[in-house]
């Protein structure tokens, strides 16, 4: 799609030689000369650099040709810069301020640079440390609500909505990369799965439960046909930085059009991990039952949060190609319109369930793991952990249409531990 001739990944060294030309890193920096720079990539995928000096700091993103979590064996395509910048710009807009200030986007080196988060933790590093983030729930709910909505048939005209659909048809490899790691992998036996030595009886029955892999295949459906809103599209808690009182969301490369339940429901999953982990990493059970507490009413929060900015858009902002008002509000009809509101948001509702309990199963089976899990060293405590959230994702996925509250799957929490 891009031109790529004169592409090369940075390292630290080269990097203030090749961009220190750039005024969008020169004028908030500095001379190059007076840079520091390190990589701090850990995610799957990409280069980060913090880039520093006496003035200020940024950060640059840079795709690389392969996928990182597997290397070069795995050839990637580097359009997912543009994608990412793409998205980003949308996300910002919908909601703004919680996304970092994009300073650059340079097409051919593949590469992104933005505002230095700082200083924000990685939300889900924050959560295992126990560190308290009293906003994420709130923020994490107007996000959702805003730019689900607002990237949605309800909110755009008929020609920028199609155009946005069409660009973002374009990220196929990444949305190929979810059906498959996400969608089927870790139902069955593929080669880039692994799992927990102890886990092995799980698994099998995993494999073999017809019903789960039912379910499966149903919210499979729901993300590959359901072109809904633009989606972040990998919106885990490794995907949001937070102090205190700030929340931001990043690394939105995965953006594709989808059902709205999916960015909900793969956050509240990684919520419910934490959960399941807290612990773990916590050998004070007063502090346990304290993160616990926290995280079950970040979950409830961030739904709640949810429904009620959601449907306050939908009263106000109601104006895109499925508005609506002609038949409802304009010939005096208000019950109308919020039936409609009602039956959408339990649509997400049983989406996002659905979503979430897969989200589990591929974080614990799949390729990419997370970090509640992996940091127990105890084995033993690690695979017995698994069994259960997979239990608590099983249920979720199956009985989403009779599972009707944030608080009833909470309680399913509590109860499955
Ligand atoms: P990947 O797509 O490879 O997962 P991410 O965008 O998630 O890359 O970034 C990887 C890591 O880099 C994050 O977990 C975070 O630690 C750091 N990072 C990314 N963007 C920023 C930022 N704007 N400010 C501070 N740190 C960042
Ligand atoms: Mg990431
Ligand atoms: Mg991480
Ligand atoms: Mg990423």
């Amino acid at each position: 799609m891009l031109e790529r001739i004169s592409y090369r990944p940075l390292d630290c060294e080269s990097l203030p030689l090749r961009l220190g030309e750039r005024a969008e890193l020169l004028n908030p920096l500095g001379p190059a000369t007076g840079w520091r720079v390190r990589e701090v990539g850990d995610g799957n995928l990409n280069l980060v650099f913090i880039v520093e000096s006496d003035k200020g700091s940024l950060v640059v993103k840079q795709a690389l040709p392969y996928a990182r979590v597997v290397g070069e064996s795995w050839p990637m395509s580097l359009d997912r810069a543009f994608f990412e910048h793409e998205a980003l710009k949308r996300l910002g807009a919908r909601d703004p301020g919680r996304v970092p200030d994009l300073k650059l986007f340079d097409p051919a080196q593949a590469l992104l640079v933005m505002e230095h988060l700082t200083p924000h933790k990685v939300a889900r590093r924050a959560l295992i440390e126990g560190e308290e983030l009293p906003r994420l729930g709130e923020h994490l709910g107007l996000y959702l609500a805003r730019t689900l909505f607002r990237g949605s048939d309800w909110s755009m005209p008929t020609a920028a909505r199609k155009a946005d659909l069409a660009l973002f048809s374009g990220n196929v490899e990444l949305a190929g990369i979810t059906e498959e790691l996400v969608f089927s992998d870790p139902f069955k036996d593929a080669p880039l799965n692994r799992h927990t030595p102890g886990l092995e009886a799980t698994v099998q029955a995993v494999r073999a439960d017809r019903a789960l892999k039912i379910a499966t295949q149903e919210m499979k459906a729901r993300f590959a046909t359901c072109a809904q809103t633009l989606l972040h599209g990998d919106l885990h808690t490794g995907s949001v930085m937070a102090t205190a009182d700030d929340t931001r969301v990043i690394d939105a490369e995965f953006a594709l059009y989808g059902p709205m339940g999916f960015d909900v429901g793969v956050l509240l999953a990684h919520l419910w991990m934490a959960f399941f982990t807290r612990k773990a990493h916590r050998p004070d059970a007063r502090a346990a039952a304290r993160a616990g507490d926290q995280l079950l009413a970040t979950a409830e929060t961030c739904w709640r949060v949810f429904a009620v900015e959601f449907s306050r858009l939908w009263r106000t902002e109601r104006a895109g190609i499925l508005g609506g008002r002609d038949l409802f509000e304009d010939q005096g009809d208000a019950v109308g319109s919020e039936a409609v509101l009602a039956r959408h948001l339990d649509t997400v509702w049983r989406d996002a369930l659905g979503f979430a309990g897969i989200e589990i199963h591929r974080r614990i089976l799949g390729l990419a793991h997370v970090a509640e899990f992996e940091t127990i060293a105890d084995l033993g405590l690690r695979a017995t952990l698994e069994h259960t959230a997979l239990g608590f994702g099983r249920h979720l996925a199956v009985n989403r249409r009779d599972v009707n509250t944030v608080d009833a799957v909470n309680r399913i929490a509590r109860g499955m531990e």
